[in-house]
């Protein structure tokens, strides 16, 4: 469970990015996070797995105040979440198994137990039959669901995703988008940054708008709303 109480984020440079946040996203649910470039959205999301701080306010993470938690303690804390971003992040050099095996090998798993993980993700990923592929070798989607195989081989209870669709084609983002309905219908949160209005209005859940660094709008089954 993801709760925001009062939140407030001030850059450096004096923008607020965040303007007094209170949310609650239950464990399960599946919610987009929608507004216009620069509304906010990636530090709304960015906050809830610590990469960034907020300036004051209470952000509570499966029961962990995450605005104190010591730096030291930040590499556990993260391994409860999974992020999966526009750009995909993966390691060029490392083949698609290697890629989705590296957190494993972080925290010295088994190698026994690292195959089955890595061998599960990747068949719910439909990419078992590229495991010695590099990121190079593969299309857009390919590369966006070994990200996101990335992401669960620690069975993370939440998923965090920024505008994972950007960079595909609309085929392909709703390959991706099936693959995180998979994700959520067993049990993970999923919270998604998109502009992607089409998915939204079709493959309807909770919409969160954000303008200005306030949320504006929060609806179950809500539309997109905006012409772009
Ligand atoms: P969105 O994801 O909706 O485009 P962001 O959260 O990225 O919005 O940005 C919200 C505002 O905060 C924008 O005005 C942006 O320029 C500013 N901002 C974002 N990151 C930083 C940063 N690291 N330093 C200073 N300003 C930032
Ligand atoms: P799409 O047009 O669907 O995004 P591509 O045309 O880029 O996909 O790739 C189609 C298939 O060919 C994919 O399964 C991809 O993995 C494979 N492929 C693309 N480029 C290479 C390559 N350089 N070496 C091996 N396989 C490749």
């Amino acid at each position: 469970m993801i709760v925001m109480e009062n939140v407030y984020k001030k850059y450096p440079n004096g923008v607020v990015a965040a303007n007094g946040i209170d949310v609650a996203i239950e464990q399960g649910e599946f919610v987009y996070v929608v507004g216009a470039s620069g509304a906010g959205k990636t530090t709304f999301i960015k906050m809830m797995y610590r990469e960034e701080k907020p300036t004051s306010g209470k952000i509570i993470v499966n029961g962990i105040d995450i605005a104190k938690l010591k730096s030291s303690k930040v590499p556990l804390f993260r391994r409860s979440i999974g992020v999966v971003f526009q750009d995909f992040k993966l390691l060029p050099s490392l083949t698609v198994y290697e890629n989705v095996a590296f957190a494993l090998e972080v925290i010295e798993e088994s190698p026994r137990i690292i195959k089955k993980r890595v061998m599960e993700v990747l068949e719910l990923v439909n990419l078992k039959h590229k495991t010695r592929m590099l990121p190079s070798e593969l299309s857009g989607g390919e590369q966006q669901r070994v990200s996101i195989a990335r992401s669960i081989v620690n069975s993370p209870s939440i998923v965090i995703a920024d505008e994972p669709t950007g960079n595909l084609d609309p085929d392909t983002s709703w390959e991706i988008m099936k693959t995180f309905e998979k994700i959520n219908s067993h049990g993970t949160t999923i919270v998604m940054a998109t502009h992607n209005k089409d998915i939204v209005n079709t493959k309807k859940h909770r919409v969160i708008a954000i303008d200005g660094g306030m949320i504006v709008r929060d609806e179950q089954r809500g539309d997109y709303g905006y012409e772009a």
